[in-house]
């Protein structure tokens, strides 16, 4: 990993993969969270916990939030894209009505909105699809205009269909509506099955549903290294000693335990350096296989 402009760099074969930020604050109580954690949990893991994945003064859960730049193969390719500005996020204060210079930090990242060739959402939660669209004339548009949008089906049905009925709908706080439904209608969606499903030379997309119906991971391969992109099959790193502790806001609790185990399993066996979507400083790293588990390979280097 190197930083450029300040941001995290990280290289894959002939990729080069850099993290664009929106958030990396505090946010829910870690005890709220995951309510098996104890005292004996916080003294196992306290040399990594603190301070980039637990505030140990308010007792918080440090969550990053950012996209994935991956450029390979000439192309640019944005994977999950946030909050996005100026939304509103009920039982959400630290990502309420954001006003963050995202798109000046993608373009320092060397990618104007334009020249984006790819969006990819590993599913389409409100922090994932947030920059899919901006505001134009009092229409949301999409803000990659030459970008091809690559969104799991089972997903869209699935979120379509809440956002359809009066009772459960808007879906995710409105952001179905405004940044996924334009993206539809302006034809720029691929919808893809869950997979495997190779997409391109570099890319294979695979299933792990749970925390969303249609959650996929992606898989990058480049001149015989590998990286996963794997959204939020597990959100914080205590989820992989745990894979069982499933953070909130699921689909299908238990799938989502099945899911986290078999991304873990590829992780480890493959070798490849991992991406989540909110995973603390340094972001990215790997997977262990340990005697009773997994472990995480994610060393921090400042920040
Ligand atoms: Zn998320």
């Amino acid at each position: 990993m190197r930083l450029s402009e300040g941001m995290p760099v990280f290289s894959v074969g002939k990729a080069t993969i850099t993290r664009i930020e929106e958030t990396y604050l505090p946010c829910y109580p870690l005890r709220d969270i995951f309510p098996d954690f104890s005292d004996a949990h916080l003294a196992k893991h306290k040399s990594w916990l603190a301070p980039h994945h637990y505030e140990a003064e308010t007792g918080r859960i440090k969550l990053s939030v950012h996209s994935w730049l991956l450029q390979v193969g000439a192309k640019k390719i944005l994977i999950d894209s946030c909050c996005g500005n100026n939304k509103v996020k009920p039982g959400r204060p630290f990502w309420n009505m954001l006003n963050v210079d995202y798109l000046g930090r993608l373009a320092r990242a060397g990618a104007r909105p334009e020249e984006i060739d790819l969006v990819m959402c590993t599913h389409l939660h409100h922090d994932h699809v947030g920059w899919n669209t901006r505001q134009k004339d009092g229409k949301w548009v999409p803000t990659f205009p030459n970008a091809r949008y690559v969104f799991s089906k089972p997903d869209v049905d699935y979120f379509s269909k809440i956002d359809a009925d009066p009772k459960a709908g808007p879906a995710e706080l409105g952001t179905f509506r405004e940044c996924v439904i334009p993206i539809l209608e302006h034809g720029r969606a691929d919808l893809v099955e869950c997979g495997p499903y190779r997409l391109n030379d570099f890319i294979e997309i695979d299933s792990a549903p749970g925390h969303a119906p249609g959650h996929v991971f992606f898989k990058l391969e480049s001149n015989g290294a590998r990286a996963a992109f794997i959204g939020d099959v597990w959100h914080h790193l205590l989820q992989v000693y745990y894979p069982d502790w499933n953070f909130p806001k699921n689909s299908d609790a238990a799938q989502a335990r099945v899911s986290r185990r078999k991304v873990l399993d590829y992780c480890a066996a493959s070798g490849a350096l991992v991406f989540p979507g909110h995973v603390g400083a340094p972001f990215a790293g790997r997977i262990e296989a340990a005697q009773d588990g997994y472990k995480a390979n994610f060393p921090a280097t400042g920040r």
